[in-house]
């Protein structure tokens, strides 16, 4: 017999929501999370790239070996007109992992620690009483039913249905770049432990496709972009990028999935009388790269100390929960704010800068200095690390002044 009435609510099932009642449970909450679909992890829309640092920081890693796909040393980036650039490094930065399967790993530690899931269960509005959120009101099967919660943790994505009736605005929609991920066999000339990035306007205006390769021969391909059929986009790529299309030619699509990635930062309020939003759902995401599920679960966990904290208080107002966003910004706000910069700075970019951006990289040695790149989520401060070294700053000063006076 399930409870109607609980110290939380977590609204939605994913890699943000399970890890929020996760680490609300581990601090003594009883927690109901509500998930629309059957199957936690169900469909799924990812790449699922994520940081070993990242992970290792959320005390995730290693993950069981099941759930990882593959391990990657670095990337190479290739340029519209076929030019490349590697980053690689001495040991694995980033892993695949497989989406589902990770995402049913959080919630069955998470169940295993006493929180209840309820599958097939829409959550269709809040309860609001005299201002402060009360609770949700969640469609299992053809019945409505009512429970209540001193706080509802608001993780359904990108898709959120509950931040307007919490007062809170969406994220910004001139940001939204449509996403296309497909599971792919039969790819000619694979690197094995390396991430592959195409950019280029003609394929995916306003980001950039991937192509990250699996153990067992598979890859993962995907693009997303400002404009276009993201469907078309894929088979162009596959059929007409100068070094993309000489390894997807050829390749079977066996599984594809489209969905959205928000690309301009969190939204400006993630908090209301007796509510937190995180995830995708408060737009916690990675500007330059669209990865979510670092980003969105270190704030999982900033939202169930806040909680945890407004509990012994007994202080769900606005008021006391705004420590919650502060904590956020302080932990990623600084970092957000250079990605931003660096997205907007991609984006005006046409074709042939980016031809030449990646020639200038290569001639002044910045996959050398890149090797001490040691953060690729903190990705501000890492490169602040990075070019602090003389070497580095030597070089950057020269091209600036040969850049300068060939400009003018
Ligand atoms: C093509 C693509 C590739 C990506 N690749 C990467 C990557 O490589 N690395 C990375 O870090 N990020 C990546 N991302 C982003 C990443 O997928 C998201 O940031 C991440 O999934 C966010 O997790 P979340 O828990 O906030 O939301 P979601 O994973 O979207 O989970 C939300 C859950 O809430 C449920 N739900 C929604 N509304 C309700 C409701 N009203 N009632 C009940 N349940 C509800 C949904 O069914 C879903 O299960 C990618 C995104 C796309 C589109």
């Amino acid at each position: 017999m399930h409870k109607f009435f609980s110290n939380a609510i977590v609204v939605g099932g994913g890699p943000c929501g399970s890890f929020t009642a996760l680490n609300l449970a581990k601090l003594g909450f009883d927690v109901n999370v509500f998930e629309e679909h059957a199957e936690i992890g169900v469909p799924s829309h990812c790449a699922g790239h994520l940081s070993v640092k990242g992970l290792k920081s959320l005390g995730l890693y290693p993950l069981p070996s099941e759930i990882v796909e593959n391990t990657f040393y670095g990337a190479v980036f290739h340029s519209p007109k076929g030019k490349r650039f590697y980053v690689r490094f001495c040991s694995p930065v980033t892993c695949a992992v497989n989406r589902v399967l990770f995402d049913k790993y959080i919630a069955e530690m998470t169940e295993k620690i006493g929180a209840h899931y309820f599958l097939n269960s829409t959550v269709k509005s809040l309860i609001v009483e005299n201002g402060f959120v009360k609770g949700i009101i969640a469609r299992r099967g053809k019945a409505e039913e009512r429970f209540s919660a001193k706080v509802v943790v608001d993780a359904e994505g990108i898709s959120s249905r509950l931040l307007r009736q919490a007062g809170l605005s969406v994220f910004n929609r001139h940001m939204l770049v449509k996403a296309v991920q497909a599971e792919v066999e039969n790819v000619q000339d694979l690197e094995t432990d390396i991430v592959e990035v195409f950019l280029g306007r003609d394929y995916a205006l306003g980001f950039y496709a991937w192509l990250m390769p699996k153990r067992n021969g598979k890859a993962k391909v995907g693009l997303a972009a400002k404009i276009g059929n993201p469907r078309e986009l894929l088979q162009r790529l596959m059929l007409k990028h100068p070094t993309a299309s000489k390894k997807l030619r050829r390749a079977k699509i066996l599984q594809i999935s489209f969905h959205s990635i928000p690309l301009g930062g969190p939204i400006p309020k993630t908090f209301s009388n007796g509510f937190l939003t995180v995830g995708d759902a408060a737009s916690q995401v990675k500007p330059t790269t669209g990865g979510g599920v670092i980003f969105g679960m270190t704030c999982a966990k900033i939202a169930a100390e806040v909680a945890y904290e407004a509990l012994r208080k007994n202080d769900f107002s606005s008021d006391f929960l705004s420590i919650y966003q502060k904590r956020c910004n302080k932990k990623l706000g600084s970092d957000i704010k250079f990605m931003l910069r660096i997205r907007r700075m991609l984006d005006a970019l046409p074709d042939e800068k980016l031809d030449d951006a990646i020639n200038f990289c290569t001639k002044i040695g910045l996959d050398k200095a890149l090797q001490s790149f040691d953060d690729i989520d903190f990705q501000g401060r890492s490169l602040l690390r990075t070019l602090w070294n003389p070497r580095m700053s030597v070089i950057l000063f020269y091209f600036l002044l040969s850049y300068l006076f060939a400009n003018h």
